[in-house]
């Protein structure tokens, strides 16, 4: 069974989000900031997928995404972004700096999946 880690501050967007993936198959795991995700990329590895929120107090997403990319890990997760204005060049810049694939919020459960299928995730 394949791990996914949800980090995004709303605890609301973090249920339906276990449940959708709950429902793909996936063991999914939980954090409110970047801070609590490093910890527990750190010390859960390895960790096949993120799906990644922006805006989140403490670090939020990009300072998240750079700092997962710099770390020694034996394997890199796949990252998905999500965003929830049409903001593209965020999204650019969220891309260059290593996200795999993007999402807007609300997302259905369609959208996920095929996002999870093209990286390889599902
Ligand atoms: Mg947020």
């Amino acid at each position: 069974m394949k791990t996914i880690l949800v980090v995004d501050d709303s605890r609301a967007v973090r249920l339906v989000s276990r449940r959708v993936l709950g429902s793909l198959g996936l063991d999914v795991l939980e954090a409110e900031n970047g801070e609590d995700a490093l910890r527990i990329v750190r010390n859960y590895s390895p960790i096949d997928a993120v799906l990644l929120d922006w805006n989140m107090p403490i670090m939020d997403g990009m300072q998240f995404l750079q700092a997962l990319r710099a770390e020694p890990l034996p394997t890199q997760p796949v990252v998905v972004m999500c965003t929830i204005e049409n903001g593209m060049p965020r999204i650019v810049q969220a891309m260059q700096s290593g996200a795999n694939e993007y999402v807007m919020k609300p997302f259905t459960e369609e959208i996920i999946r095929n996002k999870l299928q093209e990286t390889g995730v599902l």
